[in-house]
């Protein structure tokens, strides 16, 4: 279902005027949280509403963070200052490095997470922050201004409205309202409005939105049940211990709370044939899989499987909730059958014979916005100081979520100052790709990160996040603390100076050999070699270069991290110089500005098909390389946008 409504921008509330912020964020999800810390650490008294207080925090679904590419967001919100991160630190149970096989440019970083310390620590957090406070209550409307002279045409955010009819005035507002807009929580043949289990939908946002003239799809995601620990046959499956050592998400973590030994390990099972004769037996009982709205390519029900790949086994992940919970997650098994026909799948499974369910599975539908219609820093095109963050723009994912959150926070409060925005670009991050993903091409199914969707994944690695990202968002936005500020800066001087050192020492293949046997150097090799070359072989490391020439490596040597990142640069030496001019490339594109209110529809001194420009209408690039990447938009159409945009400067 997509609308276009027309503008309604005038609406009277009666009741006395309200409070005022700078920034009110609305929802205490994984975007809210991340954006209303980041609007306060900016320097805006900001508000936080949500339904509960007490649901700050909350996995909706997987008790895990991280993963292939959403490890790499982690860290970059880390960069910034960002939560969730640090809360894994002090809440992950079970660490381990996905993708191993391959470089540490793509390694994924994930753990379990301890559902319960994670919203514990989270809600500890928001409570405290400086200049930040939360109400517990629902948001039903926004308070929209008449546009002005500057902006014809475009209204303006100037607070919102509560359940109880009251008023908040605000300079910026940022929703961030998840799964709730419209959510319709489906269980077999029932379905009822909900934006989680246990949780009421948001409709009079929803309508609010609509009537705006935003632009409004539908998604949908599902949940496995949770099954009682005691009541699985853990001896019969296979055991996965946790890495050791663990490697923390937080550039601020010297190590993470839990010793890998205390950590709890994870099980795997598999499907069989008798758990797809059930799906297909029962899918007439089942309305959430029959509708067409699109759900979750990566992530799919159990029966979206049986129904996409018959005849396959798929992995069941047993996934404990936390130290002391007695509940699994079985990662792979989500379902929206009938409770009765989920026990009975679930029984039907290696070391589940016996599995009792203690919540049984549900999916959600719910409204997404388009998100082309915000800009790179989040903001709406349609409205002024609106900002749309976190799963309502089509994604999944707590990363994705937090990643826009904080995107969106920042801006929100930037914008309040009279400051530029604050965009990362693809060059520079994987949440640069994430939001120009989304804000150029959109969404029509469940968007979320995957090392593949990036360019330089050699240049965004998750070690070299704190080089790309802390800088910036110190000088830029005042995000980042001075405690994180200077740890990135002694790390930067501490790499450089190593790096230097690495390549001044400089050998006879035959010397190097003859220092280090494990190293495999050619000894045929007539030219010098420099400690940075020996580096890169995958046998060798700091620790044994610092062994052989103590003078001057030693200090390099003192400090695991900064051993490994040594290392990796090491290993990417090359590939990051060629890299680098691509980046430059790209950047001499980004650099070139559309105009913002350019009517692509109806500008007569560019020659553009109406295909063209409706797409562009529609994407609203921000540079010439964003409009690039709009599928459909031909090379003639950029050379004419180039030459218009010169002439125009
Ligand atoms: P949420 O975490 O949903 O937070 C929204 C917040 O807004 C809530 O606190 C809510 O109370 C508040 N709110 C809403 N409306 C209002 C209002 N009008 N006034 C005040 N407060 C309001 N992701 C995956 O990666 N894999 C999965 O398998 C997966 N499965 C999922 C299954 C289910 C059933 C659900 C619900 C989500 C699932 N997700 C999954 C998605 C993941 O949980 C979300 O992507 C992530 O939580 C989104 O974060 P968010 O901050 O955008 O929204």
């Amino acid at each position: 279902r997509l609308s276009k409504q027309p503008l309604a921008i005038s609406r009277s509330y009666g009741g006395p005027a309200g409070p005022h912020y700078d920034v009110v964020i609305i929802g205490g999800g994984h975007a809210g949280t991340e954006a209303a810390a980041a609007a306060a650490r900016c320097g805006s008294r900001t508000l936080l509403l949500t339904h509960r207080v007490d649901t700050i925090g909350q996995m909706s679904c997987n008790p895990s963070f991280g993963g292939i590419g959403k490890g790499h967001l982690m860290r970059e919100i880390d960069a910034l200052d960002g939560l969730c991160s640090r809360i894994c630190d002090q809440s992950g149970i079970h660490y381990k490095v996905l993708n191993r096989r391959k470089g540490p440019a793509v390694w994924g970083l994930r753990a379990q997470i301890d559902r319960k310390l994670y919203k514990q620590k989270m809600q500890e957090e928001i409570l405290t922050t400086p200049l930040l406070t939360v109400k517990e209550t629902a948001v039903e409307d926004l308070l929209l201004t008449e546009p002005d002279s500057d902006h014809p045409g475009k209204c303006r955010v100037s607070g919102v409205v509560l359940e109880d009819g009251s008023r908040v005035y605000a300079e910026s507002v940022v929703l961030t309202t998840g799964t709730f807009l419209r959510g319709m929580i489906l269980i077999g043949l029932e379905a009822y409005p909900a934006g989680r289990l246990g949780d009421q939908s948001s409709i009079g946002l929803a309508q609010t939105l609509e009537n705006l003239g935003f632009v409004v799809g539908r998604l949908k995601t599902g949940t496995p049940p949770r099954i009682a620990k005691d009541s699985i046959n853990f001896s019969i499956l296979n055991k996965h211990m946790p890495d050791n050592p663990s490697v923390p998400f937080s550039f601020l973590s010297e190590a993470v709370w839990l010793r890998p030994e205390d950590q709890l390990p994870c099980y795997l099972t598999h499907t069989n044939s008798r758990v797809e004769q059930i799906v297909n037996e029962n899918i007439h009982l089942n309305t959430h899989v029959k509708e067409t709205t699109k759900g979750p390519r990566y992530c799919p029900s159990i029966e979206s499987k049986v129904l996409r790949f018959p005849n396959r086994i798929h992995q069941v992940w047993l996934e404990p909730e936390g130290m002391d919970s007695d509940l699994i997650y079985p990662q792979g098994l989500s379902m929206t059958l009938p409770p009765n026909i989920q026990e009975q799948l679930i029984t039907s499974i290696r070391g589940l014979e016996k599995a009792k369910i203690v919540q049984p599975g549900y999916g959600v539908q719910y409204d997404y916005l388009d998100p082309r219609q915000i800009t790179p820093s989040l903001e709406t095109h349609l409205v002024q100081r609106l900002f749309f963050a976190g799963q309502i723009n089509g994604t999944t994912g707590y990363e994705e979520a937090a990643a826009q959150g904080i995107i969106a926070g920042i801006n929100a409060s930037l914008r309040v100052h009279g400051k530029p925005p604050f965009v990362v670009s693809r060059t520079e991050g994987y949440i640069g790709v994430l939001i120009d993903d989304l804000t150029t091409l959109g969404t029509s199914e469940p968007y979320r990160m995957f090392t593949s969707r990036v360019e330089f994944r050699v240049s965004l690695r998750p070690d070299n996040a704190d080089s790309r990202l802390t800088f910036r968002g110190y000088s830029e936005t005042g995000c980042v603390s001075q405690q994180r500020y200077n740890r990135a800066s002694l790390m930067k001087s501490s790499l450089e100076e190593g790096i230097a050192v690495l390549k001044s020492l400089q050998f006879s293949s035959y010397k190097w050999k003859k220092m280090i046997p494990e190293a495999p150097v050619s000894t045929i090799k007539s030219e010098p070699q420099s400690a940075l070359d020996i580096l890169k072989y995958e046998e060798v490391d700091m620790a044994m270069l610092a062994k052989v020439l103590p003078e001057p490596l030693t200090k390099f040597a003192e400090c695991q991290e900064l051993m490994n990142r040594l290392k990796i640069e090491a290993t990417y030496e090359l590939s990051l110089i060629l890299q680098q001019k691509e980046i430059e490339e790209v950047r001499r594109d980004e650099a070139l500005q559309l105009p913002k209110d350019l009517d692509y529809l109806t500008i007569r001194d560019v020659s553009l098909s109406q295909e063209v420009r409706e797409k562009l209408h529609s994407s609203r690039p921000q540079t010439i390389g964003a409009a690039s990447r709009i599928p459909g938009i031909t090379p003639a159409a950029i050379v004419n946008l180039l030459r218009f945009v010169k002439t125009t400067k």
